[in-house]
């Protein structure tokens, strides 16, 4: 069904995704434009608060938890659930298909693309068909409750060489994801009391490769004492259904592989033929598409200069990310006549990694700290940091603390809901009318 909507009386922004950079910016839009038309492009209805995602996937939090409603947090945007498929500079438009696959064009005076990014492939036999992705709340259920129905079934079995299979894990990616994700997989096994082997796989020559070396050494120790096996310059060169064959020679009999080697941002630039740089789209400082004053973009997708580090765009972080929706939303109501614009300026206040149980690895402001007080420091930003929920999430922590984790899955996403196939790739001219169906947050 086509649908084009023209003839908005007041302006109108349209903000593509509401994901760190997306939800900022429209708060920031919400308290500067009242009289301005507000709408939101994104296929879940909630903003998705990435950075614990792991815990879901361990069993921690609920996976609401990790979810921020747009209807209660952002009550005067216009919610359209749904992935824009197509972007009209010219005409000013998106092309967007909704949920129920209907098909419609919106009209826009100002543009904030904040469209995120995607799983980033390797052209690797297998992985596509048989590595699990780690973005959404789907893919981390889906692993939580695929784990635990390994260890399950291993126990069901005679044969030794199928219980192998069955209760070895394999991370792929040692960044802050794949690192989160063994620490938190390793604390789940640990606790359905079962015997399991994890394994975190990565062609650097440490883990948190992206992070500070005073990060690495700690987190590795952290690791390899709860048992995780770290393979570092290593990397995959084939997955099947029952193996990984690692760059090393060596074949891993696992029916598990977690697909954390980082992401690419959204393919959803590639077809305006503008200027990027490692796919993401270039902004100024003003985070203004060059040559087009009325066209904005932030977060992942965007490649941003970093005042703070001349010659340098800034690194795809939520830190960043969701500095950069403020300073979108401010811009956006400054080209509207509300208020001055402002350059993005931010200086990375440090990182905070969670490995599960009491351990933690954290620099803020550039301080390392392992242990408690990283944990601390970690379960404070994100208290902070976090939108809503906090009062459930802190909840969360402390029955961990005090309870055994409960140790069920309900199978409730299937295995084809979350392929990692399709999460690569651009959209095609036809996508405009055929619907385009990427792996996406939320
Ligand atoms: C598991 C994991 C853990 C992480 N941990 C940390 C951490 O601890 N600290 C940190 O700083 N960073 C962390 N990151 C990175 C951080 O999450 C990202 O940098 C941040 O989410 C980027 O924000 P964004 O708004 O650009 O994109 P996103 O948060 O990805 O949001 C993009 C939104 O756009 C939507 N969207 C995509 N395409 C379309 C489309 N065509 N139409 C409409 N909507 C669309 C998506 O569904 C999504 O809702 C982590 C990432 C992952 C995957």
């Amino acid at each position: 069904m086509t649908s084009t909507d023209t003839g908005a009386r007041q302006p109108r922004v349209v903000v593509v995704g509401t994901g760190f950079a997306g939800f900022h910016c429209l708060r920031t839009l919400e308290r500067r434009l009242p009289d301005t038309e507000l709408v939101a492009v994104n296929p879940a209805d909630f903003m998705l608060y990435v950075p614990l995602l792991p815990e879901v996937a361990g069993g921690t939090l609920d996976p609401r938890r990790v979810a921020v409603p747009l209807r209660t947090k952002l009550p005067r945007t216009r919610a359209v659930l749904g992935n824009v498929t197509w972007i009209d500079l010219v005409g000013r438009t998106v092309t967007v298909v909704d949920v129920e696959g209907h098909r419609r064009d919106l009209t826009w005076d100002r543009l904030v693309i904040a469209s995120g990014s995607v799983t980033r492939l390797l052209a690797i036999p297998g992985v596509a068909e048989h590595a699990k992705g780690f973005k959404s709340i789907a893919e981390s259920v889906y692993l939580r409750d695929h784990v635990l129905r390994q260890l399950e079934l291993a126990d069901q079995t005679e044969d030794p060489a199928v219980r192998r299979e069955r209760t070895t894990f394999v991370v792929v990616g040692a960044g802050y994801t794949g690192t989160e994700l063994a620490a938190q997989g390793m604390e789940l096994t640990r606790q359905a009391k079962q015997d399991a082997r994890w394994i975190l796989v990565d062609m650097a020559d440490r883990v948190l490769p992206n992070l500070s070396e005073r990060l690495s050494g700690p987190a590795q120790r952290i690791l390899e004492k709860r048992g995780v096996e770290v393979r570092l310059n290593t990397s995959v060169s084939e997955v099947t259904g029952t193996r990984v064959r690692l760059t090393d020679g060596s074949e891993v009999p696992t029916r598990t592989v977690a697909w954390c080697v980082g992401v690419r941002p959204d393919p959803i630039v590639e077809p305006l033929g503008l200027p990027t740089t490692k796919g993401r789209l270039n902004t100024d400082e003003f985070l203004t598409v060059p040559g087009h004053p009325h066209v904005f973009a932030a977060g992942d997708v965007a490649a941003v200069p970093d005042l703070a580090r001349p010659g340098e765009i800034t690194p795809m972080t939520a830190q960043h990310a969701q500095r950069q929706g403020r300073v979108a939303g401010i811009n956006v109501a400054a080209s509207l006549g509300v208020g001055r614009r402002k350059p993005y300026k931010h200086r990375d206040l440090g990182f905070v990694v969670d490995l599960a149980g009491a351990q933690a690895v954290a620099d803020p402001l550039h301080v390392p700290l392992r242990g408690w007080p990283a944990k601390i420091v970690t379960r404070g930003y994100h208290l902070l940091a976090m939108p809503t929920n906090r009062l459930r999430v802190a909840f969360d922590w402390i029955a961990d603390l005090l309870t055994r984790r409960q140790v069920v899955h309900f199978g409730l996403v299937p295995e084809d809901g979350i392929s990692l196939a399709d999460a690569d790739g651009p959209p095609r001219p036809q996508d405009r009318v055929d619907g385009f169906a990427g792996s996406r947050s939320g």
